[in-house]
């Protein structure tokens, strides 16, 4: 057979993070040849030993396996990957900047231009990080303005859409391929480079530059609007004595509306809702869409509000103040099956309990470590119980399986006070009352 592998395009993905790291696994997967380009040397040892510094379940395998087959390489040095490869995947991070609710784009700038600088042979620079609309036309000039004289360059917009916890299925198995701003030639090549996915059924949609970026925000920012929605609702459940979760499963049977992402509860956090609402926040000013920024405004006081809720709520349980009180909490993940803890209102409402003077224990079963970098102050247990002993209230705030299904019997015998906030509506209030515990839950009544 002719060896057609020397013919594929080689592939290179700058940032290796959450999104990075994923992609180019998966890209190796799909028998690429792939480099891994991160500015931390850290990161870059890490995963040169087949090792992930982050948790995402499946991709430790995959990574392994292709070091190991050495279709799957990394380095810190990006004149290293541009000499080898054809196709520059821009996967570094958008987060929020420190002094406004915009998008900090100057990862992304420093990567798109250090790409085009050494840049030796034509090249395809493919955007996948969540930029606000505009950002890719910019970026086509800064494109220019490096990229040494007679060397071929595009670049296309081709949003990424998986989610952390099953990273590695949304990579391989994508809803849909994005394509923006592409000339038929980089089609063509993107086609090549995702024709597994293609094959398997993947729909193609190809735009502008500005459609596919704002494809990728208008998904989080409805994601987020769904959540923001049912806790507005719970809001009314609570005052009227209904209950928001048999209502959620009521809705969810319409087809049109769905049941994900109706969980009320303590509300969205992580690395990419947050700050995408509020970089569409910002971004929809600029452009004078003032009803779009005001939605998301909304969306985001809504999101925010629950937290204070849960707060509230765990103040009243512990008999109107936590100062010098022991509380639980189950949970510290933004959400559970990862350790990311950007944003996650679960570390939030810790870190505020431990502020309000209370001895706050933490156990999650893969975020301690994120946690206490982030916040060394709290106590980390390593399981359930030990988080539990003593306390004045128990926080269930990420619903990770096991602590959904944590023994109410066992945490009855060790805590003060029987007194469960259950953040995520997730628990069975029956089976808990049944050990002798008070059931606190948002968007419906408390169970004794
Ligand atoms: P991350 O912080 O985990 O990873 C970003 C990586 O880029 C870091 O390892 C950082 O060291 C590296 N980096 C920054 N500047 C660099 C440079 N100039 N050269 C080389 N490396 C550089 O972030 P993430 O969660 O992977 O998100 C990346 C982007 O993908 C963001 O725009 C995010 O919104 C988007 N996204 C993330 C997800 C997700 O679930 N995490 C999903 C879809 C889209």
């Amino acid at each position: 057979a002719v060896d057609d592998a020397t013919d594929r395009p080689r592939i290179s993905v700058i940032g290796t993070g959450y999104l990075g790291a994923t992609h180019a696994a998966a890209m190796a997967e799909m028998g690429f040849d792939v480099v891994g380009v991160d500015q931390d040397p850290r990161k870059v040892e890490a995963l040169s030993a087949g090792r992930v510094p982050f948790f995402e379940p499946g991709l430790p395998e995959l990574i392994e396996k292709h070091v190991a087959t050495g279709r799957l390489r990394f380095t810190t040095d990006i004149a290293e990957a541009t000499a080898v490869s054809d196709v520059h995947f821009i996967c570094v991070g958008t987060p929020q900047q420190a002094t406004s609710f915009a998008a900090n784009l100057s990862y992304v700038e420093d990567a798109t231009a250090a790409v085009a600088k050494n840049l030796t042979h034509p090249g395809l620079i493919v955007g996948k990080s969540t930029v606000p609309v505009g950002t890719a036309a910019r970026l086509r000039l800064l494109v220019a303005r490096h990229v040494p004289a007679g060397v071929g360059v595009e670049l296309i917009w081709n949003p990424e859409f998986l989610r952390e916890g099953k990273a590695v299925d949304d990579t391989l198995s994508p809803d849909r391929i994005v394509l923006g701003g592409a000339s038929p030639a980089a089609e063509a090549t993107m086609r090549e480079l995702y024709a597994l996915p293609i094959a398997a059924g993947a729909p193609v949609i190809t735009c502008d530059l500005p459609t596919a970026e704002l494809v990728k925000v208008s998904a989080n920012a409805f994601l987020a609007t769904k959540i923001s929605f049912i806790n507005a609702i719970a809001e009314v459940c609570e005052a009227a004595g209904a209950d928001v979760s048999v209502l959620a499963d009521a809705l969810g049977h319409d087809v049109r509306i769905g049941r994900q992402f109706l969980n009320a509860g303590l509300g969205f956090g992580g690395g990419c809702l947050p700050k995408d609402i509020r970089a569409l926040m910002h971004r929809s000013k600029e452009l004078g869409a003032h009803q779009a920024a005001g939605l998301m405004q909304q969306v985001d006081e809504i999101n925010m509000a629950q937290r204070q809720s849960v707060i509230d709520k765990t103040v009243v349980a512990a008999g109107g103040s936590v100062l010098n009180k022991r509380i639980g909490v189950l949970g510290v993940a933004f959400k559970p099956f990862t350790d990311d803890v950007r944003d996650s209102p679960a570390l939030n409402v810790a870190a505020a309990l431990h502020l309000r003077g209370a001895q706050v224990t933490v156990h999650d079963p893969e975020a301690n470590g994120t946690a206490r970098a982030n916040f060394p102050t709290l106590s980390y247990a390593s399981n359930p119980l030990d988080a539990a002993i003593g306390a004045s209230a128990l926080l269930v705030l990420t619903e990770w399986p096991e602590l959904v299904d944590v023994s109410p019997e066992s945490l009855g015998e060790i805590v003060e006070n029987r007194v469960v906030i259950d953040a995520r509506n997730c628990l069975d209030p029956e089976r808990w009352a049944a050990a002798g515990w008070r059931v606190v839950s948002l968007g419906k009544e408390t169970v004794v």
